[in-house]
């Protein structure tokens, strides 16, 4: 089955030379492949004249051509496709009884859609793109029998009602006004208010409005207003993004609850998340807007370690090129340079909130992770290392410069991502290794012809990280960088900084909640404790697992390593590994 996917947003008509119908051999030969709007003068291309040579692909000059050619045996699974050169889908996930279903991949491969077909505000067309009437009974009949189908009969019966967390929370301000107990109250259709509220936390905040909250407040709130719906199917996008481990493991429990009596579906990209959560598992796979394949369901512990491999043997598809391997941190060869900076019993006190230090001290080619609560100080910690906050007591060495990327990208550019770049950074992101290790390693060089206001969240943070680190500046500082980001390109993005501390001899500090992430970027770790908004105090940074040991003590919560991928996975609490661990206080074993 050929597959010719136009990306609209990259093709522009006026500014090439029709390249893609010029140079088309069927058409050369006078058959109708390709052929161009009279309106838009953008191409149609025929998939069943189209040979595959895939030259109209590399001579777009704006790469908006995808041509691939997929198994003939799924051309019966198509779900939906959008339009003649739009994206389909293939496939789709389960929502099971009494369980959490998890779905692992990229965006851009067709889970919303996949998630407005299992809710019923669309009508899968089975790919006839034209069949404006497409109705359930086709799609019914589509299904062989099993869970799905008996799903989907209840959908035409308009028996399933869903609800949606949706992915971008700090979307949310501009969009819903009022205050948190406003909002909640009117979704509480459970009647489970106090109840609620309170086991998120967020029982403290009902008279703040929307505007006046947190990342991660506003996940919570966000959560909360899903939970109290009263539904068949809950789908939770991103559940974790802006949450500390500590709320990321409240959340886990209370959605489990919650599947013991309803289905659940979680697209999460937090991996020991995803793992600890969810008892099934889709990985989702293909071209990001082109098309999305589900594979079948498989347990959390193999669907996790697959991904990582990074080859789906029962399809046959190698999804990515190399595994994504975890380092045993005694294997890593540390090559610190001289100090950058250092400090001491540093103390500052803003409001009602007071942060305290230990001593400690960075060097260059060095990346410290930044690992603990939210609202403990960690970014004001950074901000007075870097000179950009006084100080009330102790010292610090020196006021390197800072390149920061703040935790919300407020970004105001009514221009292409190119635009952007070249704004921030002048002309270095074009060329020489910054290009290859950053701009290409992130995908941002598939991103230049966008507008700004169109990126995804994972796309704005894939730009904003490369902006980060293509300025000049001796210490780096990312807030929460692998927010929005996909696990694979997560991954990417701990390399991506690995590269330019190393290459460059800098220092970065990593904030993050991703033990994956953590545990891939950094070479040591600072450790934050306290209270929230009340008290931090900064020790270390330590070496990666005396770190973690501490780090994870405080949170409650071990980790083992699975025996054949060799990552980090969640005991469940009260096991027998997590009570030994506990005993032991190898909280973050490598050789459980
Ligand atoms: P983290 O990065 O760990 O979330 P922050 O450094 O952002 O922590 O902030 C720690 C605490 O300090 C927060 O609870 C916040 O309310 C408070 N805070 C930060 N900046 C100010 C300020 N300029 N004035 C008053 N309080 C502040
Ligand atoms: Fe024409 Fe298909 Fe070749 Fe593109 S890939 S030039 S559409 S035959």
């Amino acid at each position: 089955m050929r597959v010719a996917v136009l990306k609209e947003d990259s093709c522009q008509p006026k500014k090439c030379n029709d390249e893609c119908h010029a140079f088309c051999p069927p058409v050369r030969n006078g058959q109708e492949c390709i052929i161009l709007d009279d309106k838009t003068g953008k191409p149609h291309i025929s998939e069943s004249l189209c040979i595959g040579c895939g030259i109209c692909v590399n001579k777009c000059p704006h790469d908006a051509l995808i041509i691939e050619q997929l198994p003939s045996e799924l051309e019966t699974d198509m779900i939906h496709r959008y339009s003649m050169n739009g994206f389909r889908l293939f496939r789709l996930p389960t929502p099971s009884k009494e369980s959490v279903v998890g779905i692992l991949g990229p965006n851009g491969m067709g889970k919303s859609t996949a998630i407005n077909a299992l809710s019923g505000r669309i009508v899968p067309n089975l790919g006839d793109w034209m069949d404006k009437e497409a109705d359930w009974d086709g799609v019914i009949e589509s299904l062989p029998r099993g869970e799905l189908r008996d799903f989907f009969v209840a959908v035409k019966a308009e028996k399933i009602r869903v609800a949606l967390k949706p992915q971008n929370v700090d979307r949310l301000p501009k969009r819903v006004k009022g205050s948190v107990r406003d909002l909640l109250m009117k979704v509480d259709e459970r009647n489970m208010f106090t109840e609620m509220t309170e086991k998120l936390g967020i029982d403290h905040l009902l008279d703040r409005t929307i505007q006046q909250l947190s990342g991660g407040e506003l996940q919570r709130m966000a959560i909360c207003a899903t939970l109290l719906r009263d539904v068949d199917v809950y789908f939770f996008d991103e559940p974790s993004s802006y949450l500390d481990i500590h709320e990321r493991m409240r959340i886990v429990g209370i959605i489990q609850e919650l599947s013991t009596t309803k289905r659940v579906i979680v697209i999460e990209h937090d991996l020991a998340v995803l793992d600890v959560l969810c008892d099934l598992i889709h990985i989702v796979y293909g071209k990001k807007g082109a098309f999305g394949i589900f594979t079948p369901a498989r347990s959390t512990r193999q669907a996790i370690n697959t991904y990582l491999d990074g080859f789906l043997p029962e399809q046959n598809v190698r999804i990515r090129d190399k595994p994504i391997k975890f380092l045993n941190h005694s294997d890593r060869v540390a090559e610190l340079g001289s100090q950058v900076v250092s400090w001491g019993g540093l103390g500052k006190t803003l409001g009602d909130f007071t942060l305290a230090t230990g001593e400690g001290a960075v060097h260059r080619s060095e990346v410290v992770g930044v690992v603990g609560p939210n609202g403990t100080g960690k970014s004001t910690m950074i901000k007075v290392l870097a000179g950009e906050h006084e100080y009330d007591e102790g010292w610090v060495t020196s006021d390197a410069s800072i390149s920061y990327k703040p935790q919300h990208i407020d970004v105001d550019i009514d221009g292409s991502v190119q635009l952007w770049l070249d704004s921030e950074i002048g002309p270095r992101w074009r060329s020489g290794e910054f290009n290859v290790n950053v701009i290409r390693a992130l995908g941002v060089d598939e991103l230049l012809p966008k507008r700004v206001k169109k990126l995804s969240g994972g796309e704005r943070q894939a730009v904003s990280i490369a902006i980060c680190l293509g300025r000049e500046a001796d210490l780096y500082l990312l807030d929460e960088p692998s927010a929005h980001l996909d696990a694979n390109a997560r991954m990417e993005a701990a390399k991506a900084i690995r590269r330019t501390m190393e290459a460059n001899e800098k220092s970065a500090f990593v904030i993050d909640h991703d033990v994956y992430f953590i545990d891939i970027v950094s070479d040591s770790l600072l450790v934050f404790e306290g209270e929230g908004g009340t008290y931090g105090k900064a020790e270390g940074p330590f070496k990666l697992q005396e770190g973690m040991n501490r780090f994870l003590q405080g949170v409650n919560v071990t980790f083992r390593r699975d025996h054949d991928s060799k990552r980090p996975r969640i005991n469940k609490s009260a096991s027998r590994k997590d009570r030994e661990q506990r005993t032991s206080g190898d909280y973050y074993s490598f050789n459980h």
